[in-house]
């Protein structure tokens, strides 16, 4: 990280009686979330006392034990209340978004808004209009660079709370040290955590061991029933409606993860989840390699992500998306690679 963007970024936290808020982008994952409390809790360490977490929705229970969680603002419950913190904010950090459009509810009071503004990301192309930039889209988590930045301000601030909080963020972001974490910088900042007193076998039991029966039960129906492989574009996908989930009580979180299970097939290099809305069509891709989903998702979903693991929306019932989709996925293999690997079962 360049050192005179640290020195920066500390010259502007050497004031700690600023109104600070930190937001994350919508449906906030365990990076969004991790980041935020982990940074939230050290500047109190360092006297802030006027700071804010502001998400713009609500995020699965699996995150809500998180040290620091009681206070986050969803803005989706009290909108007021978020739009009147963010307009007397002196300073804003954007936490895990390259993009204010991904705060949805929250862009226009962003927009407005004549705060400083810190980015602190790892997706790929950033937007314009941020004061200060961290954004390495090579680095596992936000949770990492968030670490990095802190340890740069003052390294005997880091507790055992503000540590748990990283861990989780990178550990979601490289679910469980399996994706974006060839980098041993993320291991030894990881080690670094566990020395400040961190449990990571607890932390991974809270966040990944915490099903309910019926979730685990929609799993298996997923697994079973919804699982459709595209013959000869080495493609997978899951498609739920409104009504699978309602038969499965569905809470928010309860379908993370599940794309991933289409990705573990031999040969299938992208995956694809399809979750009903009210008015769209919400997509998770995932692929493996050079297969980059994040240009896959801004050319045919709207969406955007990082190359591995990306999302989008498409407006249109369940059905044409999925024809949309595999038509998407034609092109995209066609235009792409001289010649497609035939899927092996
Ligand atoms: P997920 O599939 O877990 O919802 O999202 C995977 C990745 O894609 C995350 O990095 C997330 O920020 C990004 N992503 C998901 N949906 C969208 C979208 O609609 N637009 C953009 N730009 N990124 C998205
Ligand atoms: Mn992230």
């Amino acid at each position: 990280m360049e050192t005179d963007k640290l020195n920066k970024v500390a010259g502007i936290l050497s004031d700690n009686t600023q109104n600070t808020v930190i937001v994350t982008h919508e449906n906030p994952d365990g990076d969004a979330i991790g980041s935020s409390l982990g940074l939230c809790q050290f500047l109190r360490v360092c006297g802030y006392q006027n700071i804010s977490v502001i998400c713009p929705d609500d995020y699965p229970s699996f995150l809500k034990w998180m040290p620091g969680n009681d206070k986050v603002i969803i803005a989706f419950n009290n909108f007021k209340k978020a739009k009147s913190i963010i307009g007397e904010a002196g300073l804003i950090f954007c936490i895990d978004f390259n993009d204010v459009e991904r705060t949805g509810r929250l862009e226009k009071p962003l927009r407005k808004s004549d705060a400083k503004t810190i980015l602190i990301d790892h997706h790929p192309q950033p937007a314009d209009g941020f004061d200060l930039v961290f954004s390495y889209i090579n680095v596992s988590s936000t949770a990492e660079i968030v670490y990095k930045l802190l340890k740069f301000i003052d390294q005997a601030r880091i507790d055992k709370n503000i540590a748990t909080c990283l861990f989780t963020g990178i550990m979601t972001d490289t679910g469980s040290f399996s994706y974006g974490c060839n980098n041993p910088d993320t291991f030894a900042i990881c080690a670094e955590l566990v020395k400040l007193g961190i449990n990571p076998e607890s932390i991974h039991r809270l966040v990944y061991d915490t099903y309910s029966f019926e979730r685990m039960k929609l799993l298996g129906y997923c697994l079973s029933e919804k699982l459709t492989i595209i013959p000869g574009f080495n493609t997978a996908y899951i498609c739920l409606t409104q009504k699978d989930l309602e038969q499965f009580n569905y809470q928010e979180g309860d379908t993370e993860g599940v794309v991933n299970y289409a990705l573990s097939i031999r040969n299938i290099d992208i995956a694809a989840l399809f979750i009903e809305k009210e008015d769209h069509v919400k997509i998770s891709l995932r692929s493996i390699g050079s297969i980059d989903v994040n240009e896959f998702a801004r050319k045919f979903f709207n969406g955007g992500g990082h190359a591995n693991a990306a999302g989008g929306k498409y407006y249109g019932d369940i059905d044409k998306t999925i024809k949309y989709f595999e038509s998407a996925v034609g092109k995209y293999r066609k235009g792409k690679f001289k010649t497609v690997q035939t899927l092996k079962q």
